[in-house]
């Protein structure tokens, strides 16, 4: 069974090789914005697929402006092969657009956009592991680079046409320049798995509580002594509190600024250093779901989890504007909490790593799980006693456990009963934005 997948290394890059990629992912963003610019003045009549192919073979006679570019002005060769890979990736959104899996691309703003410079081949990279924790690859215009090993990848004679490294994508984000490989592997196909049945809650108090009484838990309270949601709980009382004082020097700071104003150096400093706070926190959030859903793929053959709309959900507490939400705060709370949680995450990460070992992921519908007793499936008013427990108000049950525990029996006895999701055969499910139509007629 061919797999892809993506995998990212952190790379160790000098101060002068910083600035050499920096100026790549400049003049692939600026690139990027003149294609889009003559994109959208072309007329809507001549917009087509195949004037895009037609394009992208044009390419290397059209972009003779991409020369004046910085760091691509050395080789023309190159400077068109980058152009090309922007290309690629530009045609490649308006084909999401189309199909209804994005937004319509747009221009990319210097500040707000991320970094990236695309490497569209692996053949030059010319990985080699160096030592048990770093591997060396070679990137276009910058030479030979240490990256962070942390996952054995398919190069030199582990190598094959199944099993090898088919590009890669560097990714700037706020602890540095990252590489993204691309890796193509050939798995065997995993036997059934033989594992039990669990249903799964993405609770607020126990963050993952399984059906047969296991929890998995981070150690970390969710709430904050007030009673409201503990947005920071991934970072150690020190950060909380370095993060609460740059916040409020960032406030002092974007207060003092005129409007007009450009945002200073040391404003942006402290934004950055933010920025650094909350990709900390992230990093330990993935890290703690990697370890908890590998152990659940392991163990269990088949994963029933309650089908959420997460962004919904978030959506709803605001309200409109003609009817505004109620205990907004509240709400939004607890919505940001499961937000945290990242939920959609895990379920990702569960699909692929139960695919992996032969077991399946399903979903049921959400409505009720954790106001219905699972003892006696009666839903009693004040059953939810409040965030922790449930307590079942039938005369002749009185079941008693944690909300999240029982959430999770109900969503494995929806499975047993037949109330299945089922997925859109064979497509994702279409999210488009009212206002973007396709361009084509398809
Ligand atoms: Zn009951």
């Amino acid at each position: 069974m061919q797999r892809q997948f993506g995998h990212r290394a952190r790379l160790a890059l000098t101060p002068a090789q910083v600035r050499v990629v920096d100026g790549q992912a400049h003049a692939a963003r600026v690139t990027w914005n003149l294609l889009h610019d003559w994109w959208t003045m072309l007329p809507k009549d001549k917009r087509s697929l195949a004037a895009a192919d037609a394009a992208i073979r044009r390419a290397r006679q059209d972009l003779d402006w991409l020369a004046i570019l910085p760091a691509q002005a050395a080789q023309a060769a190159q400077a068109a092969q980058a152009a090309q890979a922007v290309l690629k990736t530009y045609f490649q959104a308006w084909r999401n657009c189309w199909d209804g899996r994005a937004d319509a691309p747009a221009f990319k703003s210097r500040i707000r956009s991320v970094m990236s410079v695309d490497i569209p081949q692996g053949r030059d990279l010319n990985i080699v592991r160096v030592h048990r924790r770093w591997g060396m690859v070679n990137l276009p215009k910058v030479g030979r680079v240490r990256f962070r090993w942390t996952k054995d990848l398919p190069v030199g004679k582990r190598a094959n046409k199944g099993n090898r490294i088919s590009g890669a994508r560097l990714v700037k984000d706020v602890l540095g320049w990252h590489i993204a490989f691309r890796v193509q592997a050939v798995e065997p196909v995993a036997g059934p798995h033989r594992g039990p049945e669990v249903g799964i809650d993405a609770g607020v108090n126990l963050p993952l509580a399984l059906s047969d009484g296991h929890h998995f838990d981070h150690g970390r309270t969710a709430h904050q002594v007030d009673g409201t949601a503990d947005r920071d709980k991934w970072l150690t009382s020190e950060e909380k509190a370095k993060l609460l004082c740059l916040e409020r020097r960032a406030a002092h700071r974007k207060a003092c600024r005129k409007s007009g104003e450009r945002i200073s150096r040391r404003l942006r400093n402290t934004y950055d250093q933010i920025k650094r706070l909350r990709a900390t926190a992230t990093r330990r959030v993935v890290d703690w779901q990697h370890k908890t859903t590998t152990e659940i793929a392991d163990r269990y053959g088949a994963v029933v989890v309650e089908q959420l709309d997460i962004r919904n959900m978030v959506r709803s507490a605001r309200g409109t504007v003609e009817e505004p939400g109620r205990n907004v705060a509240q709400k939004a709370g607890l919505n940001r909490s499961i937000v945290q949680e990242a939920w959609g995450r895990t379920v990702t990460m569960l699909t692929y790593k139960l695919a992996q070992r032969g077991g399946t992921l399903r979903r049921v519908p959400a409505p009720g799980t954790s106001l219905r007793c699972s003892a006696c499936g009666l839903t009693t008013p004040g059953s939810r006693q409040d965030q922790a427990t449930f307590v079942c108000k039938n005369p002749d049950c009185g079941f008693e456990a944690n909300a999240d525990w029982n959430a999770a029996r109900n969503i494995l006895h929806l499975y047993r009963i037949g109330h299945v999701s089922i997925p859109a055969a064979g497509r994702a499910v279409v999210r488009r934005a009212r206002r973007v139509k396709p361009a084509i007629a398809r």
